[in-house]
């Protein structure tokens, strides 16, 4: 029988929708790469398309994305990072052979090499999680308010006061919860 595979959790941030492909961290995991070729779709929507993927480079994109997620939480909490996770998204960044492009209607792409294509995908993923870890670029690491998530997520938003990883669904499912609980106030204390 045929599953469909869980769909992906796109945001505007590179990294943080790569630490996304695995939600629900803190309740029932949800794996959205369980296979090689989801990673191919994932980098493919993305702008890193690649032809095809190994296991082992799942394994390596696993390994960068459990990293990615150790580092932003301890950045978003103000602890120091862990140092594994520093080393595997050094490395990851290291081996990338990635170029940027500027294509003639403005926009960049990135150029992956043939004979490293995966590698050199992670290698843009790790840099953009050290650019937000760094603090390079405008915004605050912070972590979803809902208990079942805790994912590190970046707020772009001008009062930086964004509560949840994902508006549409983390946030969506506190709003229901909050709008239960009121109606179930509400009715108990009818007469
Ligand atoms: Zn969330």
């Amino acid at each position: 029988m045929h599953v469909k595979p869980p769909d992906f959790r796109l945001g505007s941030v590179l990294a943080t929708s790569f630490t996304a492909t695995l939600t629900e961290r803190r309740g029932d995991a949800v794996e959205r790469i369980p296979t090689p070729q989801r990673l191919v779709d994932w980098l493919a929507v993305s702008g890193l398309a690649v032809e095809s993927c190994t296991t082992a480079q799942l394994e390596l994109a696993r390994e960068l994305r459990e990293a990615i997620h150790a580092a932003a939480t301890a950045a978003a909490t103000h602890n120091p990072l862990p140092a594994t996770a520093v080393q595997v998204i050094n490395d990851r960044s290291a081996q990338g052979g990635a170029a940027a492009v500027l294509t003639p209607e403005n926009t960049r792409q990135w150029l992956l090499s043939s004979a490293s294509p995966v590698e050199d995908a992670l290698g843009v993923i790790a840099a953009d999680a050290i650019s937000i870890i760094a603090g390079e670029r405008d915004g605050k690491l912070a972590l979803c308010a809902s208990p079942t998530c805790r994912a590190a997520f970046f707020d772009t938003s001008q009062s930086r006061s964004r509560k949840w990883c994902d508006m549409n669904t983390c946030g969506n499912r506190q709003k229901k919860a909050r709008f239960n609980a009121n109606q179930r106030r509400t009715r108990s204390a009818a007469p």
